[in-house]
């Protein structure tokens, strides 16, 4: 049976992968070498230097291309790492649009390091698909799309913008963190590149941080593993080695972070303390039909406010949880809770923040895979110190 035919589930533990040929170990050996031995000069198996490629790593690249249904994957130190490899492929003068609201790091990179290189970044609002087009050019050379967005839980519809982007000339890029590939697969919709924070849900464990790209088209991805081996941004053997392991049960950590999250969007929902809950499984939500023709299932991310919309208030329940971790980060094992103004998104200035919904009383909720009784039991106390 070969491997395109299997499906999601199985993809995750087979996809890309082939027993070692050494001695047949089942799962790809942490290849921990800078370099490889040539019997004459260019005359090696297939490795010359580990920047350029490692066993280990290519078994990650391997299964990351599985299964998002990509033909090539890329996997670097970091997810930013992975956008600036995206954005390299630009020149000065070139013109990107994106979301207003977006991952911090990501808002960080395009403004401070490469729009001083002479690349104009348009911030609009993604689910206004006119807004995008308004923005169009002949310099328009990449979309750049989040979804869900991060904090507000917006869904952004991958399909119409590709058709965009295609009838633009731009690349289409879709950040697929917050979903997966078991919830979504951007390139089956139409995207050139989808690109993973791998530290989130694939690693799955917080114990890694890494970037993860695929990409079905050969010439794009000839142009990027470019930059990878050029600029060198690339991840450890270790790191690879983790992040497979994590992949292989993605499939069921996902489907139990869907679980849990479905219950306490309506636990809290239902709670006098909080007054609005963004998760795109309500069928309220502005963007509920899209969420349910791109997406399997609506994933563990959702955000909420406060009744009390105070500061102080906010501070004090995510101070209190006992269960919950406060902290950076999301897509872990252990639910991690966060306070986006003045964590994730402390890099985008207070009035850009709250234009896209990120007020003072917001906090961003990571639901884990613990027994969901234990996580509203946490959230009830917390709430409960206000
Ligand atoms: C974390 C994150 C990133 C950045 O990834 P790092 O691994 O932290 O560099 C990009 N996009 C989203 C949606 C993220 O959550």
């Amino acid at each position: 049976m070969s491997h395109k035919d299997l499906k999601f589930n199985s993809l995750t533990i087979h996809g890309g992968q082939k027993p070692d040929e050494a001695y047949g170990s089942v799962i790809p050996p942490i290849y921990q070498t800078s370099t490889y031995t040539q019997a004459a000069p260019g005359e090696h198996k297939g490795y010359e230097y580990s920047r350029s490629g490692n066993p280990t790593r290519t078994a990650l690249e391997d299964s990351i291309a599985s299964i998002e249904n990509g033909k090539h994957g890329m996997a670097f130190g970091s997810g930013l790492a992975a956008i600036d490899c995206i954005l390299k492929l630009l020149k000065s003068g070139d013109e990107v649009i994106s979301s207003n609201d977006l991952y911090g790091g990501s808002y960080r990179i395009f403004t401070k390091i490469f729009e001083p290189l002479g690349i104009k970044f348009h911030f609009v609002p993604m689910t206004n698909i006119e807004a995008v087009k308004a923005r169009i050019n002949e310099n328009t050379k990449l979309i750049w799309v989040e979804t869900p967005t991060n904090p507000m839980m917006n869904i952004i519809d991958i399909k119409a913008m590709a058709a965009v982007a295609k009838s633009a000339g731009a690349l289409l890029a879709v950040d697929n963190t917050f979903a997966t590939p078991y919830l979504q697969q951007p390139l089956n919709l139409g995207a050139d590149i989808v690109m993973h924070s791998a530290t989130k849900y694939l690693g799955g464990h917080s114990d890694v941080v890494m970037g993860l790209l695929a990409v079905k088209d050969q010439e794009i991805a000839e142009r990027l593993y470019f930059i990878q081996k050029s600029s060198g941004a690339i991840c450890g053997p270790m790191d690879a080695f983790l992040v497979l392991r994590g992949i292989k049960t993605l499939a069921v950590r996902m489907q139990r972070h869907c679980e849990n999250g479905r219950e306490l969007a309506y636990f809290l929902r239902n709670h006098p303390k909080v007054a609005k809950v963004f998760w795109p499984g309500f069928e309220d939500h502005p963007n509920h039909n899209i969420a349910k023709s791109q997406m399997a299932d609506f994933g563990g991310m959702m955000s909420f406010t406060l009744a009390s919309g105070n500061f102080e208030d906010t501070i004090k329940v995510v101070s209190s949880f006992k269960l919950i971790t406060l902290g950076e980060s999301l897509g872990g094992v252990e639910s991690l809770a966060g306070h986006p103004a003045s964590m994730s998104h402390g890099s985008i200035p207070k009035m850009e923040r709250e234009k896209t919904g990120i007020v003072d009383s917001l906090i961003r909720l990571s639901v884990g895979i613990e027994d969901v009784e234990d996580l509203k039991a946490d959230l009830h106390q917390a709430l409960n110190t206000i």
